[in-house]
């Protein structure tokens, strides 16, 4: 692959600052759930050879293992 020049990304530009700091201003997530330092975890994510950091809610986690393992559940039983 050639590296020609740094190529702009979506996370270059200025609208991704401001949904970025959108998401950091939000008090819940998309389900709903407070956006309490107990309720997320941090997960560090590596774009295009670029670090960021992605809050994760715990609920809507747990919420979709429970989906997933009833998926299981029901094809099994
Ligand atoms: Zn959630």
């Amino acid at each position: 692959m050639r590296a020609k020049e740094a190529r702009m990304t979506f996370m270059d530009t200025p609208r991704f600052r401001r949904y970025e700091q959108q998401r950091k201003g939000q008090t819940h997530c998309h389900a709903g759930h407070p956006l309490t330092a107990a309720n997320t975890r941090e997960q560090v994510s590596v774009r295009n050879g670029r670090k960021y950091v992605v809050r994760i809610c715990k609920a809507c986690e747990r919420a979709r293992q429970k989906r997933k393992g009833a998926l299981k559940n029901e094809s099994v039983g």
